[in-house]
């Protein structure tokens, strides 16, 4: 063969204007593209080897990155296939067979936003190693034997035209020469290959080398005086990656200590263990392995979010799985590894695509089947990581009603006690006491056991049950279930006073007649604030208390969702907290008030017990609080 020299991609337009206008965040992919390809060229090898068609030993197979930095070189170096002259020609210069050309048409039609979404996925393959060099050199030598299997060089610098020629490489395989040009030197530093290598070639299927690394060996026969073992300081080739990754594991294999250590190896800065984990494997309909991990979960989860990353057939390529996985399970950490998710394709794209509802639908059927196993298997260590799954299992019910249906029979609810109950269970729990008038069961929650302390009390004295609702998703569970659990409503025990929250017969008749509550209205509005405060009359017990405090539950809801976003007031500028002072008519120091003469007189009494009802409901601050305390030493004087 003589010296060659021709256009690349006669067919198609010159490409390499497009290729250079990438953004430069997205420059680093080039290596992937490169060491990817050498690891196909490797695979394809043994496959041949594996078939009886390769004459050679296969020897060593690992792929070997280096730099050079004087010669400004980058080097990705396999014992792969190799490609003949006819090869190269067909597979580099007539850029057709590649992926590059049906990249670039992808390319051309796309708006700004999609070519975003799509750059750092797969597509361009070779030809993306014009983004960083000046000059591209490929030295290649088939496995085949006889005929036209000489070892070709090529040879491009950028412009349409390239150079190709023989050339006296020896050994099988391909080493890819980049000259990387003056805006990319970074690619020439060790550590951001390492970096690189680190973050897209971390479990691919073949072992790459790059650096050297200090190994620990030890000497043959000599101890210290301890009569510990010596060792010496080695540099040994680095292998950055790990070539048989747990997932690709048969999950009857893997064990438990693997699970975990996996879990270091894919976040090495987290010390957290997880708390169970879901070993993915199908291949029909689709192709998916992975691991999935359920983390202890922070109050600030959002930080926690998008740990999954995404592979395909072990190349990483991304780690924000948004569109592949329902919302609610980004939540989770771990390994997706599928070649049956289009990779080149914007995110918009993705939700409609088939193949990934049917994956969608598959993990998020996975994780409920694991819950479920759990929960029947174990209910005891169920419950023990009740807390730190609940935000979990709330949110896939809050947004998915598929999860729903499945969730349901294991989901739990707690009450102030620390016991736990599924639906079926709690419903049986209360079905006799917490009735109301309308056949509704009544869920009676608590958000604070501190701050709501004697409404919890009130309402156990009653024979009624409390659930805790502490999480942040609470609110939003709770309108939830409402909507799914027929006859059943939520009140938080501070929303009313107990029997109005669960009405049993008609109201006790009070002791006060009308011009007496008329009075005593007033003599009450003199001293509270009306703005926050409206003034009603109750029936109660005479041993339940004087005067408390009372917030609607439909108002205190708003509020909340406000408070976390999400709430059909947001913007109006903050809803008033309001509340209902409720005046018990039936107690003895309520009738008393009514008796007192002297105004004056009146008027303490009053401030006194509404301080009290403020207290015991945190409300009472600042100056009124001092003057409160004062006030009360006065009295006990
Ligand atoms: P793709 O890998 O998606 O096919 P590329 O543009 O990356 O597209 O590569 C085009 C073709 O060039 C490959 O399909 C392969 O036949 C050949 N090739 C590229 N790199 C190598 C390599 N290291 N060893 C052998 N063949 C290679």
């Amino acid at each position: 063969m003589t010296v060659q020299q021709g256009k690349i991609g006669i067919q198609t337009e010159n490409i390499f204007p497009i290729i250079k206008k990438f953004l430069y965040s997205d420059h680093e992919i080039f290596l992937r593209e490169l060491v990817s390809n050498a690891v196909d060229a490797t695979q394809k090898l043994k496959t041949l080897a594996s078939m009886g068609k390769v004459k050679d030993e296969l020897g060593d197979l690992t792929i070997h990155v280096e730099i050079d930095k004087k010669k400004r070189t980058l080097t990705v170096r396999d014992r792969g296939i190799g490609m003949t002259a006819d090869e190269v020609d067909k597979y580099i210069n007539q850029i057709a067979f590649s992926s590059a050309e049906e990249f670039v048409k992808k390319f051309k039609t796309k708006t700004e936003a999609e070519k975003n979404a799509i750059i750092g996925h797969f597509g361009l393959g070779f030809y993306s190693a014009f983004m960083v060099s000046e000059k591209v050199e490929i030295r290649t030598k088939t496995y085949k034997k006889g005929g036209s299997t000489k070892a070709v060089r090529w040879e491009c610098d950028g412009s349409p035209e390239y150079v190709m020629e023989e050339t006296d490489k020896k050994d099988r395989g391909t080493e890819v020469i980049l000259t990387i040009d003056k805006e990319n030197s970074d690619f020439l530093e060790e550590y951001r290959i390492n970096e690189l290598l680190n973050k897209y070639c971390k479990f691919l299927p073949v072992p790459i080398q790059f650096g050297m690394e200090t190994i620990h060996e030890p000497i043959e026969g000599e101890k210290d005086k301890d009569g510990n073992q010596k060792t010496k300081e080695v540099q040994k080739p680095k292998i950055i990656n790990n070539p048989d990754p747990l997932w690709k594991k048969a999950p009857s294999d893997a064990t438990e200590e693997e699970y975990k250590a996996f879990y270091k190896e894919l976040y090495p800065y987290t010390f957290e263990e997880p708390l169970f984990q879901i070993h993915l494997n199908v291949d029909y309909p689709f192709n998916l392995t992975g691991i999935l991990y359920f983390p202890k979960l922070k109050k600030d989860y959002e930080l926690q979010r998008n740990k999954i990353q995404l592979y395909s057939n072990q190349v990483f390529v991304t780690d924000s799985v948004e569109g592949i996985v329902p919302e609610f399970l980004t939540l989770l950490h771990g390994v997706i590894d599928s070649p049956d998710i289009p990779l080149n394709v914007s995110r918009s794209y993705l939700q409609s695509d088939k193949n990934v509802k049917k994956i969608s639908n598959y993990i998020t059927r996975k994780v409920a089947d694991k819950l479920t196993e759990i929960f029947k298997n174990d209910r005891k260590g169920f419950e023990e990581k009740w807390d730190d799954i609940k935000i979990f299992i709330e949110y896939g019910m809050i947004s998915e009603p598929k999860f729903y249906e499945k969730a349901e029979k294991f989901v739990l609810l707690k009450n102030t006690e620390g016991k736990y109950f599924t639906f079926d269970e709690y419903k049986k729990q209360i079905e006799k006491t917490q009735e109301n008038k309308d056949k509704k069961l009544v869920y009676l929650y608590a958000t604070n056991e501190d701050e709501q302390y004697s409404y919890i009390r009130n309402a156990k004295e009653r024979g009624y049950d409390v659930l805790i609702m502490n999480g942040v998703l609470d609110p939003h569970f709770i309108n939830t279930l409402e909507q799914k659990l027929t006859d059943v409503v939520f009140a938080r025990v501070d929303s009313n006073t107990i029997d109005k929250l669960i009405v049993k017969e008609d109201e006790a008749p009070s002791k006060l007649d009308d011009k007496q509550k008329e009075a005593l209205k007033k003599a009450f509005e003199r001293n509270i604030d009306t703005k926050q405060f409206e003034v009603n009359f109750e029936n109660l017990s005479e041993t339940d208390i004087p005067v408390t405090i009372i917030q609607n539950e439909f108002m205190r809801r708003m509020k909340d969702m406000e408070a976390i976003g999400g709430s059909p007031m947001m913007g109006m500028g903050g809803l008033p907290d309001t509340y209902s002072l409720v005046v018990n008519t039936n107690h003895k120091l309520v009738n008393k008030i009514v008796d007192v003469e002297d105004e004056q007189k009146q008027d303490q009494l009053i401030e006194q017990l509404y301080d009290l009802a403020r207290l015991s409901k945190n409300l009472l601050k600042g100056k009124e609080l001092d003057e409160f305390v004062k006030r009360s030493i006065n009295m006990v004087d």
